[in-house]
């Protein structure tokens, strides 16, 4: 059996590392400790960000940068950022890939969706007056308000020209 060939998309992993501003992904050496606590490895089959890694690194992003791309699987716990030995912070580069998705206009509608819902309430999610009566059966305070000017400034991208 031939030697299996291995290709580098320098042109793709450019596009990625651009995008994180740094290349800590050349960092890591494969042990797959961002695996073992990862909650999104043990519920989905085929999402694993030791895999994730190795493919930032050949620049073999396609299936990542797809319409369907198991990307979204990960919840940002930021689990892999703890444990792995060599600082890859794969969360980052998982986060990355993400945007260049978004950048290409192939994220799902349910982004869509919770970005609109940030952008009108601040928070991801609805808050039912059901939530609140949970939270003080629980001994919890109700859910402060939120400044949704100060969130809208974070999340608008400036005017061009805007030096501000
Ligand atoms: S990202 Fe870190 S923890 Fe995960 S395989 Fe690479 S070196 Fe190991
Ligand atoms: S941030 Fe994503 S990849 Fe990292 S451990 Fe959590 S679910 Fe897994």
């Amino acid at each position: 059996m031939p030697p299996r060939t291995l290709r580098i998309d320098l042109a793709a992993r450019k596009r990625l590392l651009d995008m994180l501003g740094g290349n800590r992904v050349s960092y890591c050496y494969q042990c797959g400790a961002c695996v073992g606590d990862c909650p999104s490895a043990r519920f989905y089959e085929g999402f694993n960000p030791r895999e994730i890694m190795l493919t930032a690194m050949m620049g073999g992003l396609e299936p990542l940068l797809a319409q369907d791309s198991i990307i979204w699987k990960c919840s940002n716990c930021y689990n892999c950022y703890e444990r792995c030995p060599q600082d890859v912070r794969p969360v980052e580069v998982i986060i990355a890939i993400k945007n260049l998705v978004r950048e290409d206009g192939k994220q799902p509608h349910e982004v869509d969706a919770v970005y609109e819902m940030i952008v009108k309430t601040g928070r991801s999610a609805p808050v039912l007056a059901s939530l609140n009566r949970k939270r003080e059966q629980m001994g919890l305070p109700p859910l402060s308000k939120i400044d949704i000017e100060e969130i809208r400034t974070i999340l608008q991208p400036d005017e061009p020209g805007d030096e501000s």
